[in-house]
């Protein structure tokens, strides 16, 4: 008998015949002897949905709020998921944020779980109960409501699982494990069988959706194995987990891309020192994160363009202070907010020479301009115009050997 941690997305519990069959998976572990605790997200497109409205009251509608209207989505699922195990004769209960409690710290929509009671629900578990736990959500120790960042059930599962001391970490959803790229932007895609966390870190953080980039770091810090498996066949999911045991046969594990970001050009400023401080200190101040940056060398010895990207939310912040400050001398400012950025990930790519050469020869071989590059250990992401996103991850799939 185990103890496993059960997470389905917001497809998987998208309509009440889905959390049905929700209810058999887990009817199915319970009957085996398992303990299960089962963390929903809201059904999909639901927390989207509450979003719209308070937008529909302000831009800034309050922030305490926001999280009280946005928890509520895993409030619903989580009372259906229990109500249709109950009439599958199983002993389920649902246990909201406040009730467990799950504690959690830092800003309203960006909270992160800090703690949980276990006793009453491990008493629970022994009494061979299910319990049922909204994703995405907590109290602060003020007792207020908090959301901890969109696609949060994952984090809240990795939380659980840790918290709980669980043998498994199952994450179900709409796919049936990570593939090499997007397989529902590129069919071609392959799945993974097994995947370490610094690559699935980079390939989440650089826009692969199946797994939220915190739960993954969770995750790793504290070495809780996790699965991606998919809530509508049985076919053997991915195993995230120590890079130790994988063994590595290709530079290029997967393909990821976002169009978060946007470019900024700053033109014909001073080629002195400080001047790229200047530029970056009160951007920094006003908690804009700067990403890639690139200074292009002085034709003049005297004006130089400086490049840099930033989130596309914030593009708007950004220009508004660059136009603002006077100590920064410059010809034009430029923006482009029609651009993606695509990444290849892999912890091959160490020990394999040339991989930046193949990736550039590949995309210039399709007419693709980067715009900008950045590289770290195991990813390289360039940022190209956004129409040619499907153009780079097809051809990067293909020339690393993916397809
Ligand atoms: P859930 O609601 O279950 O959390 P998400 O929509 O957050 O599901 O994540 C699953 C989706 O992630 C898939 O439907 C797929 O389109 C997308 N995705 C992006 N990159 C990948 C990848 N490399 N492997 C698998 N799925 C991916
Ligand atoms: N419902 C939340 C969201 O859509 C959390 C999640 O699904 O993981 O972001
Ligand atoms: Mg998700």
């Amino acid at each position: 008998m185990v103890k496993k941690v059960l997470k389905f997305g917001g497809t998987s519990v998208g309509t009440i015949a889905r959390i049905q069959h929700v209810a058999n998976i887990i009817k199915k572990e319970h009957i085996s002897g398992n303990k299960v605790i089962a963390i929903v997200s809201a059904m999909a497109g639901k927390t989207n949905e509450l979003l719209k409205y308070s937008n529909e009251i302000s831009n800034e509608f309050n922030k305490r709020e926001l999280d009280v209207l946005l928890s509520s989505g895993e409030q619903v699922t989580c009372a259906l998921l229990s109500g249709a195990l109950i009439e599958l004769n199983i002993l389920a209960k649902s246990w909201l944020n406040w009730q467990i409690p799950i504690l959690t710290e830092g800003d309203f929509s960006n909270a992160r779980i800090v703690n949980m009671n276990i006793e009453k629900i491990n008493k629970y578990l022994e009494a061979k109960g299910v319990a049922i736990i909204p994703g995405f959500q907590g109290i602060s120790k003020n007792g207020d409501i908090t959301t901890i960042g969109r696609g949060g059930s994952d984090a809240t599962a990795v939380a659980v699982a840790k918290i709980f001391n669980a043998d498994t970490c199952e994450i179900y959803t709409d796919v049936d494990g990570v593939y090499s790229t997007d397989p529902n932007k590129i069919p071609v895609a392959k799945k993974i069988d097994k995947i370490s966390y610094d690559e699935m870190l980079e390939l989440s953080s650089l826009g692969a959706k199946v797994m939220q980039p915190s739960a993954v770091q969770t995750a790793m810090m504290y070495d809780i194995p996790l699965e991606v498996k998919s809530t509508f066949t049985e076919r053997k999911g991915t195993k995230i987990f120590n890079q130790e045991n994988i063994d590595y046969t290709k530079s290029v594990t997967g393909v990821a891309y976002s169009k978060d970001d946007a470019k900024i050009t700053v033109i014909g400023v001073e080629d002195r020192p400080g001047i790229a401080a200047n530029i970056f200190e009160p951007l920094s101040k006003a908690q804009i994160n700067v990403d890639m940056v690139i200074q292009n060398i002085s034709s003049d010895q005297k004006t130089t363009d400086i490049t840099f990207t930033v989130k596309r939310d914030d593009i708007s912040k950004t220009m508004q202070i660059l136009r603002k400050k006077s100590e920064i001398n410059y010809k034009d400012i430029i923006y482009n907010d029609r651009v993606s950025k695509v990444s290849i990930v892999g912890a091959g790519m160490v020990s394999t020479p040339g991989v930046t050469y193949k990736m550039f020869r590949a995309l210039s071989d399709e007419n693709i301009n980067i715009l900008a590059i950045s590289t770290s250990e195991i990813k390289l992401s360039v940022i190209i115009e956004e129409n040619n996103t499907v153009n780079a991850i097809k051809k990067l799939h293909t020339i690393f050997d993916l397809d």
